[in-house]
């Protein structure tokens, strides 16, 4: 979710379009909402506490400031819906919470007539209004709406959330080095859920890159001795990002790489 503190940083703007998969886009766009009504301070800016009354109220499905704006027609989300929905409740302040914010999942389905209806509340927006615009794709909304918004690519594919990434490379840079070549190959395993998506072993290789400088500055502060399988773990694991951007064989790659960390 790295693109939610360039969205979160600074004052909060008005109205985002989230692009990209089905699941990415659902996930982050509820956490953002969340985010933006939860009342807890001081909980950094990509997560909501999950304990407060708003987040309480939100998982409940019954938050009175978060809508989901859906179309009531075959043709897609039309105007009335928009006035309905959008238009009349931005009026009134919030019933208790910080922000007044409008979610539109699949935003491609808007009408044009619909898309025009909501440029004038999204140009002079109440302060407490704010929308989140879901889509797969942006080109298929009209241009003057889309220059109204700030636009957050999150990627077509959904992708492995980072923290699940980040504990399995540090495991397997934990693990590796003590192991034989059966399970070292038996490792490959746990990176199977990450073959289909590009982003998320591109992903899951710069954790375990990190985990791997990591060890080297820790040993330099330390004034300990660096560990040379350190440095061909690096070499190994940026070889294989060159060997899967080029669309090489996934297990193939990944076995050679981690065999090289395990340094047998
Ligand atoms: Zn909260």
């Amino acid at each position: 979710m790295s693109e939610f503190p360039i969205a979160l940083r600074g004052s909060v703007g008005h109205a985002y379009i989230l692009e990209g998969g089905l699941t990415n886009r659902l996930a982050i766009g509820n956490v953002f909402a969340k985010r933006l009504n939860c009342m807890t301070e001081g909980i950094g800016l990509t997560s909501a506490c999950d304990e407060c009354l708003s987040c309480r109220v939100f998982e409940s499905g019954n938050h009175p400031d978060i809508f989901f704006v859906k179309g009531t027609k075959a043709t897609g989300i039309g105007v009335d819906d928009v006035r309905q929905q959008i238009i009349m409740p931005m009026v009134t302040q919030p019933f208790k919470y910080k922000y007044k914010i409008f979610i539109v999942d699949k935003a491609e389905t808007l009408t044009p007539a619909a898309q025009n209806a909501l440029l004038k509340t999204i140009e002079e927006p109440a302060s407490y209004g704010v929308f989140l615009f879901l889509a797969a794709h942006v080109h298929t909304l009209l241009p003057t709406l889309l220059s109204r918004c700030i636009l957050v690519k999150l990627g077509e594919k959904d992708i492995m959330p980072d923290m699940e990434a980040q504990a399995l490379a540090e495991e397997i840079a934990e693990i590796v080095a003590d192991m034989d070549v059966l399970e070292t190959m038996a490792l490959y395993r746990r990176f199977e859920p990450y073959k289909e998506s590009r982003e998320s072993i591109t992903n899951l290789l710069d954790m375990l890159y990190l985990s791997y400088a990591r060890r080297i500055t820790q040993a330099a502060v330390a004034g300990k001795d660096e560990n040379p399988l350190w440095y061909d773990s690096i070499a190994a694991i940026k070889h294989t990002k060159q060997v899967l951007a080029q669309n090489g064989n996934f297990q193939l790659a990944v076995e050679l790489m981690l065999l090289k960390l395990s340094g047998v």
